[in-house]
């Protein structure tokens, strides 16, 4: 039996009941990672961000949390290469490259691509190349169970036996019996007792890159592998919560979950979740379909795909406007949709920051109910598109106020500001520094225009026309929108 695999992850007050019992205060999770050949593209993001809001909202709500995101970095190098796909592993080959130096380049771009995103580091990153003699011992123990059989060098896991015994396909909902029928008919002189059977360990083919000894053959472990061998090693027999891609589902998350039943009579994993996929103009991402776009064309704009550059914080504002279960279609317009809506958002934080109390509030109801509101998202399976809005709702009031059309308490303006900066900054992560969608760096240029406007402001207050105008034309020729307001101070944006 895998009791809670198929139960929906829908309530955090639920988990927390369900947590406790286990180990009280502390969460393990454990999250498939990048295979790092490639630069990171949007696939990458997605899982990346989805699980970075659950780490930073269990964290938020004082969980001590161990989140494991796994590096795959053997077992796929020759394989890419030869479908001529992965040039630059073939590079490697021809270069006489260390495969660690191919490895280590593409991993430090993908930190950099999700340092952007400001997606945080995990608690560890482990690799599956470091975890090769613990993924033998783990292969032992299937082979003594009587799980897995050794064929001419390699050992494949016995899916039919498995299946018979525990069942196989649960998490999928996959009916094996219609598999195994329809996957026999294809197969040809395999090694496999039943195509079905997945490789615990392959024997390495002569030109095989990375290759390491065992009891069976110069070899590299199975890609299912390494996450129940690094996810039992640091989280423990039993764990929380396992994520990744929801194509992962199947065959990798059913294998993960055979091997850890074989391995230790028990499944795993509590809880099970997946991120649904990404589109791009309503199609699949892929090579052979031209639309295989990286993080780094995105934030540079430089794909054709592209109408222009999309910052990083507008990529994760535009992901968490979704539900995490649901498809993002990534398209010109929508991106400019999400660029606008987060625009407007950081110009209402903006303006927070800078209102003044007054002795009533107008808005003290929307303003009272209004991080309760934001919780009740949150754990509502992480609603963030639902939290966005309640957060619009806040903008609004934000600018009532500062139109002169509301007031608000000392209180009350404490509260929206703390109410921002948690769930906006902490736990949306999106970056509130970032008010013109640059970088923090940014800072002392804006108190440079706050400057040069202070001194319109003075200019105009002493009737010295010519050095108003100056400056409002000289900010104007450079881009600068510049507004006065109600109150006599003034408001400005970069075009
Ligand atoms: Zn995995």
């Amino acid at each position: 039996m895998i009791p809670n695999n198929l139960t929906i992850y829908n309530s955090m007050s639920r988990c927390k009941e369900l947590f406790e019992p286990l180990h009280p205060g502390r969460v393990g999770m454990y999250v498939c990672g990048p295979t790092v050949y490639g630069d990171g593209h949007l696939g990458h993001a997605r899982p990346a961000i989805t699980f970075d809001i659950l780490f930073r909202y269990l964290t938020h709500l004082g969980y001590k949390v161990r989140y494991v995101r796994n590096i795959t970095d053997v077992g796929h190098l020759e394989h890419d290469a030869d479908d001529g796909e992965d040039k630059v592993a073939k590079k490697a080959r021809l270069e006489q490259l260390e495969p660690m130096e191919v490895v280590q380049f593409y991993l430090n771009r993908y930190h950099q691509a999700m340092d952007a995103l400001n997606v945080l580091p995990p608690s560890i990153e482990p690799h599956a190349s470091g975890h090769i003699i613990e993924q033998i011992e783990y292969i032992k123990t299937i082979l003594d169970a009587g799980y897995a059989y050794v064929s001419e060098g390699s050992v494949y896991f016995d899916v039919p036996k498995f299946n018979r015994d525990h069942g196989y396909g649960k998490l999928s909902g996959r009916n094996i019996d219609e598999l195994l029928a329809t996957t026999r008919e294809l197969d040809g002189q395999s090694q496999k007792r039943n195509p079905a059977d997945f490789a615990l360990w392959k024997k390495a083919a002569p030109e095989h890159i990375m290759h390491w000894p065992s009891p069976w053959s110069e070899g590299f472990p199975g890609w299912h592998l390494e996450c129940s061998t690094m996810g039992e090693k640091y989280l423990g027999a039993q764990f929380d919560i396992h994520g990744g891609g929801m194509d992962l589902k199947f065959p990798h998350h059913e294998c993960e979950i055979a091997q850890s039943v074989a391995h230790n009579g028990q499944p795993t994993v509590h809880y099970w979740m997946h991120n649904n996929m990404i589109t791009i103009n309503g199609k699949k991402m892929g090579k052979s379909l031209g639309n295989f776009i990286t993080l780094e064309e995105f934030f540079t704009g430089s794909h054709p795909l592209l109408a222009q550059p999309y910052s990083p914080m507008t990529i994760r504002f535009f992901i968490l406007q979704a539900h995490y279960r649901g498809t993002v279609d990534f398209s010109n317009d929508a991106l400019q949709g999400a660029e606008a809506a987060l625009k407007r958002m950081l110009e209402g934080w903006k303006r927070l920051r800078d209102l003044k109390p007054a002795d009533q509030s107008t808005v003290a109801e929307t303003v009272s109910t209004l991080r309760q509101r934001c919780y009740e998202a949150m754990d509502d399976d992480l609603n963030t598109p639902v939290l966005i809005a309640h957060l619009f709702d806040a903008c609004r009031v934000i600018n009532q106020i500062n139109d002169g059309n509301a007031t608000a308490t000392q209180a009350d303006l404490d509260e929206l500001r703390s109410v921002f900066s948690t769930f906006l900054g902490d736990i949306l992560g999106i970056r509130l520094d970032d008010a013109q969608g640059g970088e923090s760096s940014m800072k002392p240029y804006e108190e440079a225009v706050d400057l040069l406007l202070q001194i319109r402001k003075d200019a105009k207050a002493n009737k010295d026309w010519a050095t108003s105008d100056k400056i409002r034309d000289a900010l104007a020729a450079i881009g600068f929108s510049v507004k006065d307001t109600k109150d006599g101070g003034f408001e400005w944006s970069l075009k």
